[in-house]
């Protein structure tokens, strides 16, 4: 099993909060997607001859693509790497780049999942954000999708907004679970250096939300989504039962993924690479048949340390069995003796072989983990 994730870094504008790589001048877009298709024939052993299982195109805007062009790099992918027969496909869409028939050409292109960031149903909050779209245009673009007849649908909502209130989550969540979508990612707001909300910070322009308002936050979350059916299945991330990411699990679950375009991240097990986070050096690197990254090995401490962060925060938890088989005993028992304690005071349980946070443990779920990483 294999993932790949595919970076499009471009927008048409900054938002207040993201530090994704990205520029605004798309008049690269082209020669980028050539290069892309280029690196994933210069990278086709980098799996393994593994089945790629999913694949995911993010950003920067993927939407600012034309459909034709993604089914040239779908079908491009497909030459290059085994495929299963039922590959999840998910294309990240802004609103605003929505237009009638788009998510059927998209369709046709094979995109079988789609992430819409609508981020907020509040045009005054979704300003501060530095959006380009308003409420009205995510409903369009959630109409539009589902008469098409795509059921595989995520939206993005970001809270902790400053102002923010958890009337004002809820509502959120409330107008979201009005349309028939499958999956929610629902992250709190981080201050970035480097972006406009970094830059208000630094000058004592933007106060954070307190830590008390973020957990209560964070438990309506919780709340709202299982009223409404919806596994928490990531710190994050919710679904509705048979809708859970595949790719995205495959991330927590140290599923091997090749990243292709500048500043996509790539993992093997062995070692982490990242390309270069600029689009002429890419481009003209990956022209002259190389590979601009930089790669780390990773020793089997730090691999294991990677493993317990993002399994724990995960409703799978920690599986004693792949430790035990992937690592070795001696990790085994490490994670057995020292979770005792957090299962004696509620916070954690062992479920057959796994080690899973409750809903206690989750609200400190940082903590939990650094006390269980191994440095031996
Ligand atoms: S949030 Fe998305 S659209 Fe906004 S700057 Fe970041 S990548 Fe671009």
């Amino acid at each position: 099993m294999a993932g790949i994730y595919i970076h499009i870094p471009f927008c048409k504008s900054f938002c207040s909060y993201c530090d994704f790589y990205s520029i605004t001048d798309n008049s690269l877009k082209d020669a980028l997607v050539q290069s892309v298709i280029r690196e994933a024939s210069l990278r086709s052993s980098y799996l393994d001859g593994e089945t790629v299982e999913t694949v995911y195109f993010g950003g920067g805007t993927p939407s600012l693509l034309d459909p034709a062009t993604v089914a040239d790099i779908i079908a491009a992918l497909k030459n290059i790497f085994p495929f299963s027969g039922d590959p999840e496909i998910t294309f990240e869409v802004n609103p605003d780049d929505v237009y009638e028939g788009v998510f059927n050409e998209l369709k046709k292109a094979g995109i079988n999942r789609i992430s819409l960031g609508v981020q907020s149903w509040d045009d005054r909050r979704l300003h501060y954000l530095g959006r380009r779209h308003d409420a009205a245009q995510s409903a369009r673009a959630l109409e539009l999708v589902f008469s098409e007849g795509i059921k595989n649908v995520s939206v993005d909502i970001i809270y902790g907004v400053p102002g923010m209130t958890t009337a004002d989550l809820k509502a959120d969540l409330e107008k979201t679970f009005s349309f028939p979508v499958t999956h929610l990612s629902a992250y709190h707001l981080t201050i970035e250096e480097g972006t406009r909300f970094g830059r208000m910070k630094k000058e004592g322009k933007l106060k954070e939300t307190e830590e008390e308002i973020s957990s209560s936050m964070f438990s309506l979350l919780g709340k709202v989504c299982r009223e409404h059916g919806f596994i928490h299945y990531e710190i994050s991330n919710f679904a509705r039962e048979g809708y859970i990411s595949r790719h995205n699990s495959s991330y927590w679950k140290q599923v091997p993924y090749l990243g292709l375009g500048p500043s996509a991240h790539s993992f093997d097990r062995r070692s982490r690479q990242w390309n270069v986070s600029d689009v002429r050096k890419y481009i003209k690197a990956v022209s002259n048949g190389e590979i601009p990254c930089e790669r780390e090995e990773l020793d089997r401490i730090t691999v294991f340390n990677e493993y317990v962060m993002t399994s724990l925060r995960t409703m799978w938890g920690i599986d004693l069995t792949y430790v035990e088989e992937f690592y070795d005993k001696e990790l085994h028992d490490y994670l057995v003796n020292l979770s005792g304690k957090y299962i004696r005071y509620g916070l954690m349980k062992r479920e057959k072989n796994t080690l899973v946070l409750t809903d206690q443990g989750s609200m400190i779920s940082d903590n939990i983990i650094t006390e269980l990483l191994a440095d031996l």
